[in-house]
């Protein structure tokens, strides 16, 4: 297993209270998988990213749970230990690439700073010219690789001259210099539009089966992730409340809250029913309700619900967080 989470949680200890904005999150990712965090913005998709790589803002703090990464707790590293492993072993891709891009150094010196600030080639070369040629070449290597056209050129350019698509390739680029195992791309499309989301969707894609990189994508767009992840987590307030294989959770969806995302996507099929948009609007973490976070949007919602509802493991790997699923379940997840 390359990575495992078990029951971490963030929380940002506020005047008015405590926002438990990563709370009790659990999953593991297996070498070479792509697995999808989906839910609304403010569920804590960003905040687990943040959390695995330990860059969680104040006044935030992890303040419980292990992050494994190939058995190791993440958790228990040092603050020198973790900046040498961002970057090397976990790289993340932002959203918006142009605030990823410094917009006064060229894009190509971007990217070999990274390759520098790691020691790519310390070991190989000792002299300054000879490991800058090297870090040169490879900087020239990886925009070929992501698709950047004339990369001899494009590397001497400033962020402004590249279009949007292009600097997220470049941001691709920087976050693939030093090779790590795993990808955490948060929402890496939502700022580009449709023709050029499905280009780096499937830039990634190809990076993954040709370099066998883990990705975590976090999205709030179930068909993007139902397009590109052999596995779903979906999250609301904060809480991951299904997860299974892709499949699984797009052909039977049992959280009702997975049910209700599904059911408000647009579809072109003839004969398909008027969109069943979910009730209400996502709750603020300062006014959680007892029990089922999901309860006051639930039209399924019982007495019952009012207890704190546990991830309850199912058949072939599926978790839910919903009381309906009790009967059925093997036991209780991580
Ligand atoms: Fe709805 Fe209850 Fe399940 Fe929550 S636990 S999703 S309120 S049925």
């Amino acid at each position: 297993m390359l990575l495992e989470v078990n029951n971490l949680q963030t929380y940002f200890e506020l005047s008015r209270g405590t926002v438990k904005a990563v709370d009790q999150v659990s999953f593991k990712l297996d070498q070479g998988e792509i697995m999808g965090l989906v839910g609304e913005s403010g569920c804590g998709k960003s905040m687990t990213l943040l959390s695995l790589l330990r860059l969680v803002p104040t006044p935030g703090k992890i303040v419980g749970g292990e992050i494994l990464f190939e058995g190791q707790d993440l958790l228990k590293k040092s603050s020198r230990e973790m900046t040498k492993m961002r970057g090397k072993d976990l790289a993340m891709i932002f959203q918006d690439p142009m605030t990823s891009l410094n917009p006064v150094f060229k894009v190509g010196e971007q990217i070999r700073e990274s390759l520098h600030i790691h020691g790519y080639f310390q070991e190989s070369y000792s002299g300054g010219s000879r490991r800058l040629k090297a870090e040169k070449e490879r900087v020239i290597e990886l925009m070929e690789e992501v698709g950047i056209p004339s990369p001899m050129d494009r590397y001497y350019e400033y962020p402004h001259q590249f279009s949007g698509g292009m600097q997220q390739r470049a941001v691709i680029a920087i976050a693939l210099s030093c090779e790590p195992k795993i990808l955490l791309a948060d929402e890496p499309t939502t700022a580009l539009d449709v023709t050029i989301q499905a280009q780096i969707l499937s830039l990634m894609e190809k990076i993954n089966q040709s370099r066998g990189m883990a990705i975590i994508l976090v999205t709030h767009d179930l068909g993007v992730a139902a397009e590109f992840c052999q596995r779903i987590c979906v999250m609301y307030a904060g809480q991951i409340i299904e997860q299974g294989q892709t499949d699984d959770i797009i052909e039977e969806p049992l959280h009702p809250y997975t049910q209700g995302l599904l059911n408000s996507i647009p579809r072109l099929v003839p004969d398909k029913p008027r969109l069943q948009p979910i009730r209400g609007t996502v709750p603020s973490l300062l006014e959680l309700p007892e029990g089922c976070n999901f309860m006051p949007r639930c039209d399924r919602a019982m007495e019952e619900c009012r207890l704190p509802q546990p991830l309850l493991e199912l058949q072939n790997g599926r978790r839910v967080r919903c009381v309906l699923y009790q009967a059925q379940a093997k036991g209780e997840g991580e």
